[in-house]
């Protein structure tokens, strides 16, 4: 659908999402999908060649929203993930391994090339009540009665903006809204690759001294890389050839998955946590990582994208339910009271397991170590534990449990 131009006093939607990398479109696609006038305001996102694990809770909301059945030949199921301490320190950790089947899950998630996913997205956008405006936002401009968003082909005029611009977010800049940031020591080098032994759905994550080296499970004999080092490393090994680099990746695998070819296409990503001061100010709501950047440790950030994009649909529509203004502030303040403890607890959980790896403090290796070990033998925590990091019990929206918005 085309969206028509206005003079900034007509509302062209109801609702405005400003970007479409998978959190903004899925915000869009729920909010369409509940019945919101809404444009989605974005160019067409660029894929690099991360892949996301999406966790259980994640798919259910997908598959809620018509948007799974289409991923699912693109993506390898996780049923087992393992934990090994690769660190060279007097104290280690066990090596740990949970398996889905023990909490009655098929899988934990899946993994999926990011290509595929966004590509899924945009088909399953494509197919609803949407106006698409392939176009950057110039300028975001918020009053006392609504939003105006001003782009290449015009403007829309909305009440509420949801902000899913991405780490640089212009629509939190526009909001006022602050970001507190701690940059790391380290950068994320990432890449897809074959492997001659079978992963056998199992992801393995080797605990380094510099950080996680994890290998995720993707269909056929192949895995994806998250190879947490220092920047310097990274940006060496980005640059080396494909063969040596297939080599020190074995090594650093341990050999784990025999023989390893790399494809073509190499990231590297320098690593922050980062949290917005407010998750809504002025009409502007914020989801994805224009609210939270976490490390890729754990398989979080995305999966906390989806849940904002979930929790300001399932807002939104109940505001409108109400005959609410839905870019009220207390509608927002309902937004940002949803989702600060969820991002707060992942942000913290993750912070402090990425320090112990890098710290030189030794009772903090014995912390993680002893963590991890009671996590091992006692069953109940155990299987707590692998429950909440798939099925968050607090801060679920309704599609994460399989409920329209
Ligand atoms: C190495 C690595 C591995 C990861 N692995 C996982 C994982 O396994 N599981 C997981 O859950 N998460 C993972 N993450 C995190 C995940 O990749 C991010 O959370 C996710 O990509 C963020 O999506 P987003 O839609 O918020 O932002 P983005 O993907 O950055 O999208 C923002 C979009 O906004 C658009 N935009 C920007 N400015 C404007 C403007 N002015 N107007 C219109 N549009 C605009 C951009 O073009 C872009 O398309 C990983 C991250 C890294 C670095």
């Amino acid at each position: 659908m085309v969206a028509s131009v206005n003079d900034g006093n007509t509302f062209t939607a109801e609702v405005a999402v400003v970007g479409g990398g998978p959190a903004g479109l899925v915000s869009a696609i729920a909010l369409a999908a509940a019945g919101v006038k809404t444009c989605l305001i974005a160019p067409a996102a660029v894929a690099d060649n991360r892949t996301t694990m999406l966790i259980s809770s994640s798919l259910i909301a997908l598959e809620t929203l018509g948007a799974w059945q289409a991923c699912l030949p693109y993506a390898a199921p996780l049923r087992k993930m393992r934990i090994i301490d690769d660190t060279r320190r007097l104290l280690r950790a066990p090596e740990v391994c949970f398996a889905a089947a023990e909490i009655d899950l098929e899988a934990f998630g899946y993994n999926i090339e990011n290509r595929h996913l966004i590509a899924t997205l945009e088909a399953r956008a494509g197919e609803l009540h949407l106006t698409r405006i392939y176009a950057t936002a110039l300028a975001v401009l918020s009053d006392q009665t609504g939003v105006t968003i001003k782009h290449a082909g015009g403007q829309a005029r909305v009440r509420l903006a949801i902000g899913a611009d991405g780490r640089q977010s212009p629509c939190r800049a526009a909001a006022g809204i602050g970001m507190r940031q701690r940059a790391y020591p380290q950068a994320a080098l990432t890449l897809n690759l074959g492997h001659a032994r079978p992963h056998g759905d199992i992801s393995t994550e080797f605990h380094t001294e510099t950080g996680p080296f994890t290998l995720v499970p993707l269909p056929g004999s192949r895995s994806s890389l998250v190879c947490v080092i220092e920047p310097e490393r990274a940006a060496e090994l980005s640059i080396m050839d494909d063969l040596a680099l297939a080599a020190e990746i074995e090594r650093r695998a341990h050999s784990l998955l025999g023989k390893m070819s790399v494809e073509s296409g190499r990231g590297v990503f320098p690593l922050a946590v980062e949290t917005a001061d407010a998750f809504a100010r002025g009409r502007i709501a914020l989801v994805g990582e224009a609210a939270h950047v976490v490390p890729p440790i754990g398989a979080q950030g995305l999966n906390l994208g989806l849940r904002d994009g979930a929790a300001i649909a399932e807002i939104v529509a109940d505001a409108l339910r109400e005959s609410l203004d839905v870019g009220a502030p207390d509608v927002l303040a309902r937004y940002d009271a949803a989702r600060r403890a969820d991002v707060t607890s992942r942000t913290i959980a993750i912070d402090l397991l990425n320090r112990s790896l890098l710290t030189d403090f030794f009772p903090a290796h014995g912390a993680r170590g002893l963590s991890l070990y009671l996590v091992d033998r006692i069953g109940p925590l155990r299987r707590a534990v692998m429950r909440e990091g798939v099925m968050p019990v607090a801060s679920q929206p309704r599609l994460m449990r399989g409920e329209m918005v």
